[in-house]
């Protein structure tokens, strides 16, 4: 089996713990201690192959921050989080990606990343457009997916998007996918 370290990357509050907690409970938590970081494992079957998924969910306090390339050495897949409701927290995924590729020394072609815009429940407060978010994606030469921790929408979706994503790039297999993930253009 396939161990595969993702790491869940992204601003305070956007739903990285609601993400995971989500995926690997199928729980929704209205709070959630927003300095815990934790590391979750779940086993999955993905286009006929067995994964051990070794979930990193990441905080954004002072320490993480001075951490934050540590994390990205040791992690293989990488979900970028950002809140529909907030513009400045997708702004901020530009960075995150660059620290990616500068940690990595690897091009975009080469590393799983997945750019997830979450809480597209709360469509009256959105701040950023799916076409908006599409557009920069595909610039980057990253897929992008919106997700709802809070409605279950897209989660599982998500987390197999990158795991394909992941044996692609490194495994070196393209299997395609029966379902197409919603708005994803690569897997
Ligand atoms: P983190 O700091 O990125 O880990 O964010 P959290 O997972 O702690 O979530 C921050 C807040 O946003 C919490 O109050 C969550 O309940 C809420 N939240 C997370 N995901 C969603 C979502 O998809 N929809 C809605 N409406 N709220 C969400
Ligand atoms: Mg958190």
């Amino acid at each position: 089996m396939n161990n595969i370290k993702l790491v869940v990357l992204g601003a305070g509050s956007v739903g990285k713990s609601s993400l995971t907690i989500r995926y690997v409970h199928n729980e929704f938590i209205d709070r959630y201690d927003p300095t815990i970081e934790d590391m979750y494992r779940k086993v999955v079957e993905i286009s006929g192959d067995h994964f051990m998924l070794e979930i990193m969910d990441t905080a954004g306090t002072e320490t993480f921050l001075a951490m934050r390339d540590l994390y990205i050495r040791n992690g293989q897949a990488f979900m970028l989080v950002y809140s529909i409701t907030s513009k400045s927290s997708f702004l901020d995924l530009e960075s995150v990606k660059d620290q990616i590729l500068r940690v990595k020394d690897m091009p975009v072609s080469k590393l799983p990343i997945l750019v997830i815009g979450n809480k597209s429940d709360l469509e009256n407060e959105r701040q950023v457009q799916s076409q908006e978010a599409e557009k920069a994606c595909a610039k980057w030469g990253l897929p992008f997916m919106e997700t709802s921790a809070k409605t279950n929408m897209n989660i599982s979706s998500a987390f197999e998007c990158l795991v394909r994503e992941m044996q692609k790039k490194t495994l070196g297999k393209n299997k395609s996918s029966k379902k197409k993930a919603n708005f994803c253009h690569i897997c």
